[in-house]
């Protein structure tokens, strides 16, 4: 048996990450930067108004109070995305709109609802006159040139995962098209001559094939590009052929589920072998032992074991990882938390992947075990948001211990 930790890293080891390509912004969500980002340009661009308001000199208002207002004429109108040419000199002022630029002369923004035009409706001409209730400082209410971002700043580090407010700022900054390393493409195939496809009507012996529809989700999460090849029957001719036909669309990676086990129709490892090689790990985890790894057609294959659970496990803990360094350059770190144990749990030694569900109580985290752990019961992810990770070797820990857990889902 080998550990977990080094089916990881001997895995890993066949992989580097994928090449750039430069996409369009719109496309860049949770893409991975292969480049750091640094601003071309000042922002805000120029001065302009925080508020809608008028824009005047600081000193003209600098007595107003409630009862004592500064009446200003208004000389200009200066709506957003317009230069105004005006000047606006002592005694006046110009109404302005929230994003629009100052114009010359003015120093200070007052708030519209600090004058007597907060009454007019949308669509009234500018007033001719305007009362001021209130002193604003100077500068007051003016975003400045520069205040936020200056050129030739740093703003995003090459292998930054790109979220929405990335992709947001990366739009400030008129950039429309990003460096990113590409989608891994990864081929799944289901075996086993029980699988029926969704539209068939169930007939004795037969199950619908979930695996497939679940690893599919699982790669397209992470950010991959997904050939799902549906399920060969356990036929040695017929895996060959779904082999080849993965093969063609010349994947980064296939993925199977099942036909690893001892089972005596299980194919997988003479078909992959035909074309290439195969190790079968026995790996010291539950679920998921038995996991094989090698390649088919030069392209690296994984054996996933066909029990739901495990599959997803075992998706987890060794294809994400590498669907992370294809695509992001390097594995990302693993939400994790220490969480009480809720029960006790019995393990067998192995390093144990437990679902739970996690409930604060008393300011911490406790785990519930969601459901009997057989690896078929799917049912217990279903209802996880943890996995409690019982390390190699340890066989009991009572209710109120610690462990770790890797949370699924926030
Ligand atoms: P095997 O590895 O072929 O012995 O399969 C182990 C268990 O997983 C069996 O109970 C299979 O019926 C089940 N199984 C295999 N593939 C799938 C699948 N695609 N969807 C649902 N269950 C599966
Ligand atoms: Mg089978």
């Amino acid at each position: 048996m080998i550990s977990v930790q080094k089916a990881q890293q001997r895995i890993l080891s066949h992989f580097k990450p994928l090449e750039t390509e430069l996409i369009p912004l719109g496309a860049a969500l949770g893409r991975v930067l292969t480049q750091s980002i640094y601003s071309e340009i000042d922002l805000p661009l120029f001065d302009n108004s925080a508020v809608d308001g008028f824009a005047l000199q600081a000193v003209d208002i600098a007595s107003a109070g409630a009862n004592d207002p500064v009446s200003l004429k208004v000389v200009a109108d200066v709506p957003a995305g317009n230069v105004v040419e005006t000047d606006i000199s002592q005694g006046q002022a110009a109404r302005i709109m929230t994003g629009a630029p100052i114009p010359n002369g003015a120093n200070t923004i007052v708030m519209v609802e600090d004058t007597d035009a907060s009454q007019q409706a949308l669509g009234d001409s500018v007033p001719d006159m305007v009362k001021v209730f209130r002193a604003v400082e100077h500068g007051g209410n003016i975003r400045r040139l520069g205040s936020d971002i200056s050129r030739g700043q740093k703003i995003f580090s090459e292998d930054r995962v790109l979220r929405p407010q990335d992709i947001g700022m990366l739009a400030m900054l008129g950039v429309a098209s990003v460096p990113v390393r590409r989608k891994p493409k990864i081929a799944i195939i289901s075996s086993g001559d029980e699988l029926l496809p969704l539209d068939s009507p169930l007939l004795p012996g037969k199950i619908y094939d979930s695996n497939t529809y679940m690893l599919t989700a699982l790669a397209q999460k992470a950010g991959s590009e997904v050939l799902s090849l549906g399920v060969t029957p356990d036929r040695l001719e017929a895996v060959h052929q779904i082999l080849s036909r993965a093969a063609e669309s010349q994947p980064d990676l296939i993925v199977s589920s099942a036909g690893v086990s001892m089972g005596a129709f299980d194919y997988i490892k003479t078909a992959v072998e035909a074309t290439g090689s195969l190790d079968f790990w026995k790996v010291d985890m539950r679920p998921g032992k038995p996991l094989a790894f090698g390649t088919c057609h030069n392209i690296p294959f994984f054996g996933l074991p066909g029990n739901p659970v495990s599959s997803y496990v075992s998706f987890l803990v060794f294809v994400l990882p590498v669907l992370e360094l294809l695509s992001g350059g390097d594995v990302r770190k693993r939400m994790r938390a220490r969480v009480l144990l809720g029960e006790d749990i019995e393990s067998d030694g192995r390093e144990s992947y437990l679902r739970a569900a996690l409930k604060y109580e008393n300011g911490r985290s406790v785990a519930f075990l969601s459901g009997h752990q057989g690896s078929g019961n799917l049912l217990s992810i279903v209802k996880a948001n943890a996995l409690v990770i019982i390390p190699s070797g340890v066989k009991f820990c009572p209710a109120g211990s610690e462990a770790e857990a890797w949370i699924l889902e926030p």
